[in-house]
C-alpha cells in the first residue's frame, strides 16, 4: 500500500479491514471487498499487520512503542505543553461495520487546546517531528475561539497520561540543556505569564512538578523565587477570559523568575507566545544599559527637539 495516503483514510481502512475480519471473511476476501470498496490494493502483509496488531494507523509507525522513543527537544516541548494545560485522553469510537456488526474501537488522543495560534502551531510542529509526520495542522474552533491540535498516539499517551509521573519524563526532559530549556518553554508557554512589568511567573496546582521545574531553572543559572500558595483551594476565582467565577478545586502555586535572572531566561528559554515574548523583550531592552553611542551632534549645537 502507498505508505503516503492520507493518516485518516488509512485509518478508515484499518477500520474496515478489522470489521470485515471479524465478520470472518479471509484475507483474500478483504483485499477484494476494500478494492471494491476503495479503489486500494492491500497486500497480505499488510493485513495481517494490522490483524495481528503490530502496528496500525493510529499509532506513529515509527514509535510503535514507548522504549523506542527518541529524547529531542521537540519531545521535551510536548511533554512541557502537556503536563501544564494540554489533554490526553482515551476516546470510545464506534463504527458501524461490516453485516452491520457494531465495533468499538480506541483511539488515543493527545492534544491542546489554546487561544494564542503560536502556541498551538508549535505544539503540533513539535508533535509532527515526534511523531515522524510530514504535517499536523492545527484547526480553529469557534465554539470556544480557540485552536484545537488533536492526534492519536498509542506511544505518547502511555508516556503522558495523568497523574503526571516525573520519573517516566526525567530521561527526556533532562537528555540535555537544550532538552530542559525546550521543556520549560512548553511549559512556561503553557502555565507562565509575563505581567505588565515585565516578570515572569509560572502557575501550577502541582506543588512536585513546580519545585521541579524551578530546579531545571537553576541547572541553566536562572533563579526562581517560590513555590509560593497563591489560591488554596475553594477560592472564588474571577476568570476575566470568560467573565465567569468559579472555585478553584486545588491549591494553586506559583514561582517567579528574578528580575536579575530574567535576561537568561530571555537568552536560554524564553516564549513562543508573542504576547508574553513581548513582555519579556520590553523589560529586557528597558534594563540593559545599552553603550552610549558617540554623539553625532556638537554638544554646542542647540538642539532643542
Ligand atoms: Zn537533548
Amino acid at each position: 500500500m502507498d505508505r503516503c495516503l492520507p493518516r485518516e483514510f488509512r485509518i478508515k481502512l484499518y477500520d474496515d479491514v478489522v470489521a470485515l475480519r471479524r465478520g470472518g471473511l479471509t484475507y483474500k476476501g478483504i483485499i477484494e471487498e476494500i478494492y471494491r470498496r476503495y479503489g486500494v490494493r492491500l497486500s497480505k502483509s499488510h493485513i495481517s499487520y494490522w490483524i495481528c496488531g503490530i502496528h496500525n494507523p493510529y499509532n506513529g509507525r515509527r514509535i510503535p512503542s514507548l522504549e523506542l522513543l527518541k529524547p529531542s527537544e521537540e519531545l521535551a516541548y510536548v511533554i512541557g505543553a502537556k503536563v501544564g494545560d494540554g489533554y490526553v485522553s482515551k476516546k470510545s469510537r464506534v463504527r458501524k461495520g461490516y453485516n452491520e456488526v457494531m465495533i468499538g474501537l480506541e483511539a488515543v488522543m493527545i492534544g491542546l487546546e489554546a487561544k494564542d495560534k503560536e502556541f498551538v502551531e508549535e505544539f503540533a510542529r513539535c508533535l509532527a517531528k515526534v511523531l515522524g509526520r510530514r504535517e499536523i495542522r492545527p484547526r480553529y474552533r469557534r465554539s470556544s475561539g480557540r485552536y484545537v491540535v488533536e492526534v492519536g498516539s498509542k506511544t505518547l499517551y502511555e508516556l503522558l497520561r495523568k497523574p503526571v509521573e516525573l520519573d517516566r519524563l526525567k530521561k527526556y526532559i533532562e537528555h540535555c540543556d537544550r532538552c530542559v530549556a525546550a521543556f520549560i518553554r512548553g511549559f512556561a508557554d503553557s502555565e507562565g505569564c509575563a505581567n505588565k512589568r515585565g516578570y515572569i511567573y509560572i502557575l501550577n496546582t502541582d506543588l512536585r512538578l513546580l519545585t521541579y521545574v524551578k530546579d531545571l531553572l537553576r541547572r541553566l543559572n536562572i533563579e526562581s523565587m517560590g513555590p509560593i500558595l497563591k489560591a488554596p483551594r475553594g477560592t472564588v476565582i474571577h476568570d476575566p477570559r470568560t467573565g465567569k467565577q468559579y472555585m478553584t478545586k486545588k491549591d494553586c502555586y506559583y514561582i517567579y523568575i528574578r528580575a536579575s535572572s530574567n535576561a537568561n531566561f530571555y537568552k536560554y528559554i524564553g516564549f513562543t507566545i508573542k504576547r508574553k515574548q513581548q513582555r519579556l523583550e520590553e523589560y529586557i531592552r528597558r534594563t540593559t544599559s545599552t553603550p552610549t553611542p558617540p554623539p553625532t551632534i556638537s554638544p554646542h549645537s542647540t538642539s532643542s527637539k
